[in-house]
């Protein structure tokens, strides 16, 4: 689950966690939401079922939803950014900030205790800011396209867990990066060092502690599948992996699947949307791709571009923030980088800084998709037919504009346009054939 509000999460976090946990081979924003749906017959079209979005191929009602969907879509991405720069501003111009340390500091003299009631008030205060945007985005915009049958109630209760999970990983990653900032000169690559266990960790603990706060993971029940899951991550060299079927349906009706964890942690997750929806060849190649991911070390190139990113952000926010502080002092009522209430303005940056580079990103994250579509060929012996009918489906199911504006691709997505990959992977399996591989 993405805890697209908790900045702190996003910021530090964003960029490996997503890469790992929510990774799929999907493209767009997926919050997840809906009906569990039928199953595909044996000629490879998947029968609707009431109320359901699952039909394929696409009719041409559903069609002009994805485009409208996928404009959408485009614009949000912008509007996002504004968003959370406009938060950021608000919190620090009213001087919120210096307000909710100032109540801290009443209520406990403890250095811990400040910190711990600074960053409630201050999470309390984001989660209040962005709730009308993130209402609209994320629950309003599912329901309308259909993704999501989801109370309002649910809904919240995600949201609300959400807001504990971030409170904890972002109180914990305050009081490090304060301690930090106020003991050595050059915080920001102690700070970078200190993530890599923070984030390995994460990636660690995750699939067993946070995810299943949200989700029942259940091992899966169809041993056919089971079985060619297993073959195939064997034949990858991954012993015994866990294979798990996720009540992914219960948020969204989204299609999608990963492969996460790291040592003993490590598994194969199919959404019970892809279960259902997908043939057993198209989940082959779907998780070939993403055992590709893990053989080829993804999780660590992704986890060293974050390193490289924090480390120059933080070297970059050490030389431009003070000055802004000096000018705004008491605006903001603080007056240096090292005081807890200068953290909206320290996530703001980063923000901006993030959003900037973007590009850098997702570019590197689109290369590593194709290896893995490579990969995903190659290994699970689909034809390319198949593995461009998987990722057609993809795109209807969950409405992702297979051929985006360039501008949108490489500013904003993490895996290539799907019209891309069809192409990529029907030439891919010619060639191999040609060589006779
Ligand atoms: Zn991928």
């Amino acid at each position: 689950m993405k805890l697209a509000w908790i900045p702190v999460i996003l910021i530090i976090l964003f960029i490996p966690v997503s890469a790992i946990t929510a990774e799929s081979v999907q493209i767009s924003g997926n919050r997840p939401l809906a009906p569990a749906t039928d199953s595909v017959s044996s000629a490879g079209t998947v029968t609707p079922e009431s109320g359901s979005n699952f039909v394929y191929p696409i009719p041409p009602e559903r069609k002009a939803q994805l485009i409208a969907y996928s404009r959408f879509n485009n614009v949000w991405r912008f509007a996002e950014f504004f968003i959370s720069v406009a938060v950021f501003l608000i919190i620090l111009y009213t001087g919120l900030s210096g307000k909710f340390r100032d109540w801290a500091q009443k209520i406990s003299h403890k250095k811990f205790f400040i910190y711990l009631f600074y960053f409630l008030f201050l999470s309390i205060a984001l989660f209040l800011l962005n709730f009308i945007p993130d209402y609209y985005r994320n629950f309003m915009v599912e329901h309308q396209y259909g993704f999501s049958n989801q109370s309002f109630g649910e809904w919240l209760g995600d949201n609300l867990k959400s807001l504990a999970v971030g409170f904890v990983f972002g109180f914990f990653i305050i009081l490090i990066l304060y301690w930090l900032i106020n003991r050595f000169r050059r915080w920001w690559l102690y700070f970078a060092i200190g993530a890599v266990p923070f984030m390995v960790f994460v990636i660690i603990i995750w699939p067993v502690l946070i995810s299943p706060m949200f989700n029942k993971f259940e091992p899966i029940n169809n041993i056919e599948l089971r079985n060619q899951m297993v073959a195939l991550a064997e034949k990858a060299g991954i012993h015994n992996p866990d294979v798990y079927e996720v009540n992914a349906s219960k948020q969204s009706s989204k299609v999608n699947a990963y492969f996460t964890g790291m040592f003993g942690t490590k598994r194969i997750v199919l959404y019970d949307t892809a279960v259902n929806n997908f043939t057993i060849d198209e989940l082959k190649f779907i998780m070939g791709h993403e055992i590709g991911h893990y053989v080829m070390n993804h999780i660590w190139y992704g986890l060293l571009l974050a390193i490289f990113l924090i480390t120059l952000a933080g070297y970059l926010a050490d030389k431009i923030l003070p000055g802004i502080i000096r000018k705004n002092s008491r605006r903001f009522g603080f007056s240096r980088l090292g005081d807890m209430a200068g953290f909206p303005l320290l996530m703001l940056f980063i923000t901006v800084f993030l959003f900037v580079a973007q590009p850098i990103n997702n570019g590197a994250s689109r290369l590593m998709e194709y290896q893995s579509d490579k990969f995903g060929l190659e290994i699970s012996g689909t034809t390319g037919d198949e593995a461009a009918t998987a990722f057609d489906k993809l795109s209807v199911f969950n409405l992702s504009d297979p051929k985006p504006p360039a501008l949108i691709e490489f500013w904003f997505y993490d895996h290539p346009a799907l019209q891309k990959r069809m192409e990529r992977v029907r030439q891919l399996y010619k060639q191999m054939n040609k060589s006779g591989v």
